[in-house]
């Protein structure tokens, strides 16, 4: 092996069922750290490595390579940590596999739908992490899972603020993930369900009814079924809506990972027939603090403007008149039951759209574009119901000559009038 020029390598050789877990320093201008396989056979998150091939990882990256049969691997550059771990879950993860695989093959002999499985548990108990493995294995042998992500503080699909969809179709790109082609995606608009219960248990609806519909008329997305990850917030409302989920996709299976109380409380609120299983999590997760999660969403919202890795994307920069569009938000602030007005119950004020007169504190929001047919009052009614065909930031907001400025990943001018305000903002730094 030829050593990348200047940076520090080191071997590490793995027996089998073992993994060689690492995380790459976090901040800026942190040295990349590259992974090759250079004997056996190994995989990182469900995706093989190909021998001799560099895959590299930046800032704040949190990997395990982990082995069945056992292999040698080199590091080059000095990550925050490295170490080999014996004590992997990995066996059990692959039993599940293999029990939705057998759910699948059934389905398909009884012209039946394939398993709907939600992933549950607090965070950081490697929640994504079982997800893509699942979906990597199953897409692996040959089937077309999709991938329903209704964490909307760490989307791995969309910008934080969203609930989504997506057909996977290939296994994830061991350093980017799944590639995110034509997801389906909704606005939310905050990084927490709890801000809005009622609409995050709309858009759960929303997403199962498509699902469904796809289902229809696509056997091998019904074959396939589909992976659900939730949110880490598994109290009071956020049990609530887990138990919704459930209901709204039928789900079968649901995988509780590390979280005794919450497993024997999904038990004892499902349906007999829906098999609940405790999973446990993986020693290598790694808890993220506050900060860490929001450099991650921020980096989301970069990515998605700017690009990622090889691939980069330049946005446009233009001004939009306020006359021009229509800027909403979901929701009006909760008002006490005995000030409603007759015939109005607290769900519909959740779920209201809210005219937001664009003033100074616009800037730097992120604002959802909504595929919503452009129209009058009478359109507004599908608007949340409706996916979002892209994202913009509010640059710079001109109240005198009414006009503001936005960060878009494609020019002018907008495809749609009706925009959606989140609470999350983006300060561009380029
Ligand atoms: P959750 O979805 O429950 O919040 P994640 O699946 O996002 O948790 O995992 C948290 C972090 O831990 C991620 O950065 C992930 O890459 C990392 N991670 C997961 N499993 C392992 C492992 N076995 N070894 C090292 N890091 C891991």
């Amino acid at each position: 092996e030829v050593p990348v020029p200047g940076k520090f390598s080191t071997r590490y050789d793995l027996e089998k069922e073992t993994e060689l877990r690492f995380e790459v320093e976090s901040g800026e201008a942190v040295e990349q750290i590259e992974l090759e396989l250079l004997t056996g056979m190994a995989e990182v998150f469900g995706s093989e490595l190909n021998r001799n091939k560099k895959y590299t990882f930046g800032a704040g990256a949190k990997i395990a390579v982990f082995t069945w049969q056992g292999c040698s691997v080199n590091l080059y550059g000095k990550p925050e940590v490295a170490y080999v771990s014996k004590d992997t879950p990995m066996l059990l993860y692959l039993n599940t596999h293999a029990a939705l695989e057998q759910m699948r093959r059934q389905a398909e002999r009884d012209n039946e739908r394939g398993p709907r499985v939600m992933v549950v548990g607090p965070t950081d108990v490697g929640k994504s992490t079982v997800c893509r493995l699942l979906l990597s294995y199953a897409v692996r042998v040959g089937r077309r899972p999709t991938l329903v992500e209704l964490d909307v503080g760490q989307s791995g699909v969309s910008v934080p603020g969203t609930v989504s969809a997506l057909c996977i179709e290939r296994p994830a790109d061991v350093e980017e993930g799944f590639s995110v082609q034509a997801p389906l995606v909704y606005h939310f608009g905050s990084t927490t369900p709890g801000t809005n219960i009622k609409l995050y248990n709309k858009l759960t609806s929303c997403l199962a009814e498509v699902y469904s519909q796809r289902c229809e008329v696509n056997r091998k997305a019904s074959v396939g079924g589909c992976i659900i990850n939730t949110c880490g917030w598994v109290k009071g409302s956020g049990y609530q809506a887990l138990v919704h989920c459930a209901s709204a996709f039928e789900v079968d299976v649901v995988l509780v990972l590390d979280h005794e109380r919450l497993y024997n409380e999904l038990k004892r609120d499902l349906p007999h027939f829906v098999r609940v299983v405790l999973l446990p999590k993986s020693g290598g997760v790694v808890e993220r603090s506050k900060e860490c999660r929001r450099d991650t969403r921020d980096e989301k919202i970069r990515e998605y403007f700017y690009g990622f890795r090889g691939v980069t994307f330049y946005p446009f920069s233009y001004e939009v008149r306020f006359s021009d569009v229509r800027i909403y938000k979901i929701g009006a602030p909760s008002i006490p039951d005995s000030c409603l007005p007759l015939g109005m119950s607290q769900d519909d004020t959740q779920l209201k759209l809210v005219p937001v007169t664009p003033g100074r504190d616009l800037t730097y929001h992120v604002l959802s574009v909504s595929s919503a047919e452009d129209g009058e009052e009478g359109a507004r009614k599908g608007i949340v119901e409706s996916p979002v065909c892209g994202f913009i930031v509010v640059t710079n907001v001109d109240t005198q000559t009414q006009v503001m400025k936005v960060l878009s990943p494609a020019p002018r001018p907008l495809p749609r009038h009706t925009l959606l305000i989140m609470d999350i903002r983006f300060m561009d730094s380029k």
